[in-house]
Order: structure tokens, then sequence, then C-alpha cells
């Protein structure tokens, strides 16, 4: 469990930017907890601590905030990286899942072997994100991860947005787990 006193810590780290990218947005700006050593530290070892014991066979991020905490996780407990892509990315054959944003619609993609360099029939997958808001994007990933083959075991990230419900959607389908929940 992260301390009360680090949860402030890596709140403090985030910047905060008004009506970005539109009027009425408030943008939560990951890439001042990332420069910074303390925090980048602090929040993959916590990720470490926390996910090694999760018999864990591959991690998947979303594009782009999710690959920058996604492999340095990956990395820290010696497992596989997978990136979920917006559409038109991805060179090999893909398989795809539309999902409604706010105005209009969007599209991810994973590589359909992208889970297949493993022993076990069935792999488990950690899903991470920087933010889940809606989480539109974060449910495509997980129909995208169970098409490719996998069981996605528990989505991860950064900075919840309570309000707005997205992880209460996302429980319906798997474990959630966020640092900082707003
Ligand atoms: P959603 O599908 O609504 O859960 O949106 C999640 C995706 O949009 C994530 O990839 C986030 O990086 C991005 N996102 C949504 N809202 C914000 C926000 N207020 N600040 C930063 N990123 C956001």
């Amino acid at each position: 469990m992260l301390k009360l006193e680090e949860k402030e810590f890596l709140l403090n780290s985030i910047r905060v930017i008004y009506d970005y990218p539109q009027p009425g947005i408030i943008f939560r700006d990951i890439t001042t907890l990332i420069n910074n050593k303390q925090a980048f530290s602090l929040t993959i070892n916590h990720l470490k601590e926390r996910y090694i014991g999760y018999n864990l066979d591959f991690i998947a991020g979303i594009e782009s905030r999710g690959f920058i905490f996604g492999t340095a996780l990956a990395y820290a407990l010696n497992i596989g990286f997978v990136p979920i892509r917006k559409k038109g990315k991805l060179p090999y054959t893909t398989i795809s899942e539309k999902y409604a944003l706010e105005y209009g619609f969007s599209e991810i993609e994973i590589h359909i072997d992208a889970f297949k360099d493993t022993q076990k029939e069935i792999p488990n997958v950690l899903l991470i994100d920087d933010l889940i808001a809606t989480g539109g994007t974060a449910l495509a990933a997980a129909n995208l991860i169970k098409q490719a083959g996998a069981q996605c075991v528990e989505s991860c990230f950064i900075i919840n947005l309570k309000d707005l419900q997205g992880a209460k959607a996302m429980r319906e389908r798997t474990q959630v787990y966020s640092l900082l929940d707003l």
C-alpha cells in the first residue's frame, strides 16, 4: 500500500492543465511525474511490489502513456510487454475494437499473436494505462486481450477519475487498481 504522504507526493508531481485539449477538460499531465526520478521510481517500485506475486505473463499497455509505465514495469518484473495501439499503427495482422468517445468513435488494435510466446494456454495479462476516465478505452483494451487468447487478471491506472465511473464499469469485467483516486 502507498502511504498517504507518498500519494500526496505523487499527486503533487502531476501537472494540472485546465481546458486542455478542449474547454472544460482538466488534463492530468504525467510528464511531470515521469521526469521526476523520485516520483517515477516510487511509482514503478510500488507496482513491482504489488504485482510480483501475481504470476503475470505479460503487461499490455495502451498507447501512448500506458507504454511508459507498462514497459518500465514489465522490465522490472522480467516479463514481456504488448502494445495496444491506435488504428493503423501495428504492422502485422491485428484484431481491432471500436469504442465510443464523448464525440464520435475511436479504434484500438492488438497483434493477433501478441500473447503466443508463452508455455501457458491462457496467459495472465495486466492491462495498464495512465488514467481511467469513462473507461471506454480500457474496456475495449480488455476485449482485445480476451480476443487475443489471454486473460486480463487486473487493470491498473495511475489516476482514476472517480466521477466519470469508468473504474466502476471496468470492475464488472476485471479487477481494477489505481494509485490515485480523484
Ligand atoms: P476513457 O476512455 O474515457 O477512460 O479515457 C481514458 C484515456 O484518455 C486514457 O488513455 C487517458 O490518457 C486519456 N484521458 C482522458 N481524460 C484525461 C484527462 N483528464 N487527463 C489526461 N488524460 C486523459
